[in-house]
């Protein structure tokens, strides 16, 4: 028998206040970020009728098709690699973009943004695992991208997001959470930047990371059931 949203999302709301009383953290300073990838319309819908309201998508294309038909009380993050091609695009559509992951890609969107007459608010994605495979800035290169928001006048650094290396037990993320929550404290103090926001855990891991710090959890299958098999829609990135 299908599991109902609204059971699902009382499953992980339940799940996030387990983890918040474990550290001592009120449940409101966690937002729940809900992921829509690879759902329709519909199903935005059936989260906003659950009082959801915060929204992330990993692809400007996916997102250009779905946004504009969705009631305009949602707001869009965007949660994936973001090609150069696509940045003027992903201002026009997104509140805030969560994935920065290059100095470069920083300075676009700040003149995108200076075009369309606003500022936007960013993370830095970061690479804290080193992976190869992994978009995000490494570590070392995060101060420089810190030190170009006093010239980028139409970007705002909100925060620090990151994905740990996939691994069979969620407590092997937990270095990789703390770690990002450590180097956060040296960048305030180099930068003067509070970086408030930490966009930390997945369906799987996000107890662990909000036992960590986060500020922001991504949850997307916790709340709407597996997504079908990677390959077909869920391209993963941009
Ligand atoms: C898909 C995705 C998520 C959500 O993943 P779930 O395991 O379904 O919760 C979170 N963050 C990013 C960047 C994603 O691409």
């Amino acid at each position: 028998m299908a599991e109902r949203f609204i059971d699902r999302l009382a499953g992980v709301e339940a799940r996030l206040a387990a983890a918040c009383a474990r550290v001592g953290r009120e449940r409101d300073e966690v937002r729940l970020l809900t992921v829509t990838k690879t759902q329709g319309p519909d199903a935005v819908a059936e989260a906003m009728a659950a009082g959801l309201t915060l929204f992330g998508e990993n692809r400007v294309q996916e997102a250009r098709a779905k946004i504009p038909l969705c009631a305009a009380a949602a707001t869009w993050h965007l949660i994936g690699h973001l090609q150069s091609n696509k940045v003027r695009e992903a201002v026009q559509l997104f509140a805030l973009l969560q994935a920065v992951d290059s100095l470069r890609l920083l300075e676009l969107v700040d003149r995108a943004a200076a075009e369309a007459g606003r500022t936007l608010p960013v993370f830095l994605e970061v690479n804290v695992s080193g992976e190869r495979s992994k978009n995000g800035f490494a570590p070392e290169g995060v101060p420089e991208a810190l030190a170009a928001a006093n010239r980028l006048t139409h970007v705002e650094i909100r925060g620090l997001m990151t994905i740990p290396p996939v691994a069979r037990d969620v407590e092997e993320a937990r270095p990789f959470f703390r770690r990002l929550r450590e180097l956060r404290e040296g960048w305030r103090r180099v930068s003067g930047l509070a970086l408030p926001d930490l966009s930390m855990g997945m369906s799987h891991d996000f107890e662990i990371a909000v036992e960590e710090g986060a500020t922001m959890v991504r949850v997307g299958s916790a709340l709407f059931g597996p997504r079908p098999p990677k390959g077909a829609n869920d391209a993963g990135n941009e």
